[in-house]
């Protein structure tokens, strides 16, 4: 490693390689404290939006301050990969988020950015403490990515960029190089509301908090139980994941032209009778590098369930 670049260099190499990896895009933002999203995250805990994940109430300090969960931490490194696959390759009676289309996103994003980190080491500078996430810790990845100028947290509480919208990945490389940070983007919806009319559970309130525990995301794939029956007429054939208020989203109408090919979409089967007789090995064939995997047959079983209307028989 020789000439050393500055902060302002460093971080513009850091932006070209990710681009240069696949990333659909890179910013930085400066390490701090976030006293204003920890007043939030106390209140949203404290209505009970989290449902039954106790999870996320945990490593509270550690959420909103990463210097503490990494030694020095000085830099946030936040990458997005654009994932916007055509929703025409899904037709029928059941539907699963576009997330669950194609490989695990937790490996790819960490596979890459395990590259980007290499990069800054063997080109930079030498890093003596260095994390990757991807939706794996107590991160609060919309606002890091906000800030890194990226884009801004949209009333559904998705990530909006002003290119491809919202459906992306995040990931984060946070470490105790200090480089030049981006200006925070300062983006909002205006008076839009689609997502709050379309939403079928009525889980986003018109101030943009969003109560997971009505979420079609959270019922279909995060709640270990079965989804509670007042929400069985309003899965909208949703099995896995929900994508309603980011299809109803503007910022979302050119996202199909950004899809990275990092992220690979795998063959989901569309007919309903794949749903309706899936089997254990069926699921582990179509599934075994999804990141539904972790949701598992069962869960996922009883959601096709619901959505066929056999889920009372079977109780
Ligand atoms: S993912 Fe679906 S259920 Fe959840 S807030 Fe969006 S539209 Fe509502
Ligand atoms: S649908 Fe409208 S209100 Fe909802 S996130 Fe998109 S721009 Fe914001």
């Amino acid at each position: 490693m020789s000439n050393v670049p500055d902060k302002i260099e460093a971080a513009a190499l850091i932006k070209k390689k990710a681009l240069e990896l696949g990333f659909s895009a890179c910013g930085i933002a400066s390490v701090s404290s976030l006293p204003e999203d920890a007043a939030m995250l106390r209140q949203w805990l404290a209505n009970g939006y989290n449902g039954r994940m106790a999870y996320l109430a945990n490593h509270f300090d550690k959420r909103t301050n990463p210097a503490l969960m990494v030694e020095n931490a000085r830099s946030v490194i936040v990458v997005l990969l654009s994932y916007a696959v055509d929703e025409a390759t899904q037709s029928g009676k059941y539907r699963i988020a576009r997330y669950a289309k194609g490989d695990d996103y937790h490996l790819v994003v960490k596979q890459y950015l395990a590259e980007l980190q290499r990069y800054i080491e063997n080109e930079i500078t030498p890093l003596t403490s260095v994390r990757i996430f991807c939706d794996s810790a107590p991160v609060l990845e919309r606002r890091w990515a906000q800030r890194a100028g990226l884009g801004f947290i949209g009333t559904n509480r998705c990530l909006i960029h002003p290119d491809f919208g919202s459906f992306c990945f995040i990931g984060e490389l946070i470490v105790d190089a200090d480089l030049e940070p981006d200006f925070p983007h300062g983006g909002d919806c205006g008076n839009c509301g689609h997502c709050v009319k379309a939403c079928p559970t009525g889980a986003i309130e018109p101030d943009g908090t969003l109560n997971a525990s009505k979420c079609i995301s959270y019922l279909t794939v995060e709640l270990k139980d079965q989804v509670p029956a007042p929400y069985n007429s309003s899965l909208k054939g949703y099995v896995a994941g929900c994508d309603i208020c980011q299809n109803v989203c503007p910022w979302n109408k050119n996202a199909a032209a950004f899809a990275s090919t990092l992220w690979k979409q795998t063959r989901v089967p569309t007919d309903d009778a794949f749903w309706e007789n899936m089997t254990p090995e069926d699921f582990d064939t179509h599934f075994r590098n999804s990141a539904l995997y972790r949701t598992g047959y069962k869960k996922i079983k009883q959601n096709i369930d619901i959505v066929s209307g056999s889920a009372a028989g079977r109780r």
